[in-house]
């Protein structure tokens, strides 16, 4: 029997020193980049289509859009915020979104999971303002993570899983449907399915 597939390679393709919007000045960084293969008895073979490049902070292992590598440190860098907590954010909208209407308790709780996960303090307003938009599209999770994916690092995607993980939890327990819907998730971001079992033990442990 032959055994083929695809499977995402990420490479480094140039290092050097960044400001790290999370760290600050002087901070060494890696560009990487995020590619599809087709594998041939799980051999990377033949590169396709581009999944997404990013720049990896080697300090506190953020990862950050190419254009970071340009900006004016004392102008831009500020606002900039990590990719993990854009796909964070937007993975809980989604998800919260995919029951139905997003209410006041729901909000709150993006809020402190952003707080918690991403280190980011986000206001009422500007999560609502974001699911409104949200609302208009009507995005798949799962579809959005797969978009995603080529930007973030193992961390980044850990993180993504944990929050989705946080928000399933949030009514005091988690159900088998959800636990394959937050493994969906992680296969949408190419992990393996060790890799997404090792990080739900560690969010149950720590919830
Ligand atoms: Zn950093």
């Amino acid at each position: 029997m032959i055994i083929y597939g695809t499977r995402g390679v990420t490479r480094t393709r140039e290092q050097g020193a960044f400001y790290c919007p999370q760290c600050g000045p002087d901070q060494s960084y890696k560009a990487k980049r995020a590619r599809r293969f087709f594998t041939l008895y799980f051999i990377p073979l033949i590169p396709l289509d581009k999944l997404g490049d990013y720049v990896e902070c080697q300090a506190c292992q953020g990862t950050f859009n190419p254009e970071i590598l340009d900006y004016d440190p004392n102008q831009e860098a500020a606002q900039t915020q990590a990719l993990y907590v854009t796909a964070m954010k937007q993975v809980m909208i989604a998800t919260l979104l995919a029951d139905g209407v997003v209410d006041d308790d729901e909000v709150t709780l993006l809020q402190e999971i952003m707080l918690a996960l991403g280190g980011i303090d986000v206001t009422i307003q500007d999560l609502r303002e974001e699911i409104d938009e949200f609302s208009k599209r009507r995005i798949d999770p799962e579809k959005l993570l797969s978009e995603l994916s080529g930007t973030l690092n193992d961390k980044g995607k850990e993180q993504v899983l944990k929050a989705a993980y946080r928000i399933a939890a949030a009514d005091g327990h988690v159900d088998k449907s959800e636990l394959q819907e937050i493994h969906n998730f992680g296969e949408a971001m190419n992990m393996s399915s060790a890799h997404i079992n090792g990080v739900l033990t560690e969010a149950k442990t720590s919830t």
